[in-house]
């Protein structure tokens, strides 16, 4: 079957990593508009948006977490930049199980950049005040997908992880609990 192309918004966030110098304001702001409730708390391990030092040492690099991969992927390229080599994990964006990143870290479910649902500008380019971050929308046609649900992707985080008949079972003896 072809799938039906439609106009569609397309927010993204352009990254301007000369710029960034590593305050990790949109980290904290991120984590608190992403807590329960909303800003009661603030931990960049809850943020969608983590900033990368370690493997550059004197560059930061602002890394918005996107899909999440279920299985590791096969590859390991790594990059030359500036004469210094880096493993292409420290710029993925996917929440992977072969590292920690972008998992919530009490339930280990995958994070996923939202573009702050709800709010007008993403908070993380408002609260980056040296402008490394900035909001952009056009107009494209793409062809119509159905996106996975943040539940689906969560339970299917937690198929995986504890096995389907374990949730199935789960899930059962809390809907006679409620
Ligand atoms: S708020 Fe801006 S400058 Fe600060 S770490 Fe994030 S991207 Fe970099
Ligand atoms: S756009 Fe919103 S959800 Fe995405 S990383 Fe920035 S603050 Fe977090």
């Amino acid at each position: 079957m072809k799938a039906e192309k439609k106009k569609k918004i397309v927010k993204s966030i352009k990254i301007d990593v000369d710029k960034c110098n590593g305050c990790r304001a949109c980290e904290l702001i991120c984590s608190a508009f992403h807590a329960a409730p909303k800003y009661s708390s603030n931990n960049p391990a809850r943020s969608r948006i983590r900033v990368i030092h370690e493997p550059l040492k004197d560059i930061y690099v602002p890394v918005h977490a996107g899909e999440n991969a279920r299985a590791e992927c096969m590859g390991r390229n790594k990059y030359t930049i500036d004469g210094k080599q880096y493993e292409e994990c420290a710029f993925c964006r996917a929440s992977c199980p072969s590292r920690g990143d972008f998992k919530e870290p009490d339930s280990g479910l995958p994070l996923k950049c939202d573009m702050c649902e709800g709010e007008k500008e993403p908070l993380c380019v408002k609260w980056c005040l040296v402008d490394a971050l900035t909001y952009e929308e056009r107009e494209e046609e793409v062809e119509e997908q159905e996106e996975p649900e943040e539940l689906e992707l969560g339970l299917e985080s937690l198929a995986d992880k504890y096995g389907l008949d374990k949730l199935k079972d789960t899930l059962a003896r809390m809907s006679k609990k409620s």
